[in-house]
């Protein structure tokens, strides 16, 4: 995984150029995929394309970073659940580490 720091003191997942905050620079550090899930919430009504249900799922990399993706698993949807991120076909989805 990749996030960005800035001077600021904010922490953003994946690689950006500018701090969303303060408009800073930010520079990239790489480090774990372990995640744990903040939030979550199941969209049955999805944008053309997509297939229905989508499980939109917000979780809290181990620097801190929140990343917005999707939990391929319905079972693994619960708060505080912990697991990991791994990036395939262009997405980022958690899975749960634990069964
Ligand atoms: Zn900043």
């Amino acid at each position: 995984m990749i996030s960005s720091i800035c001077k600021c003191g904010k922490i953003v997942a994946l690689e950006r150029k500018v701090c969303p905050y303060c408009g800073k620079t930010m520079n990239s550090v790489e480090h774990g995929n372990v995640a744990e899930i903040l939030t979550y919430t199941k969209l049955f009504t999805v944008p053309e394309g997509f297939k229905s249900p989508i499980f939109l799922t917000l979780v809290k990399l181990e620097n801190g970073a929140k990343l917005l993706c999707e939990c391929k698993n319905e079972n693994d949807l619960e708060i505080d659940r912990k697991g990991k991120v791994i990036f395939e076909k262009e997405k980022y989805y958690f899975v749960s580490t634990k069964k």
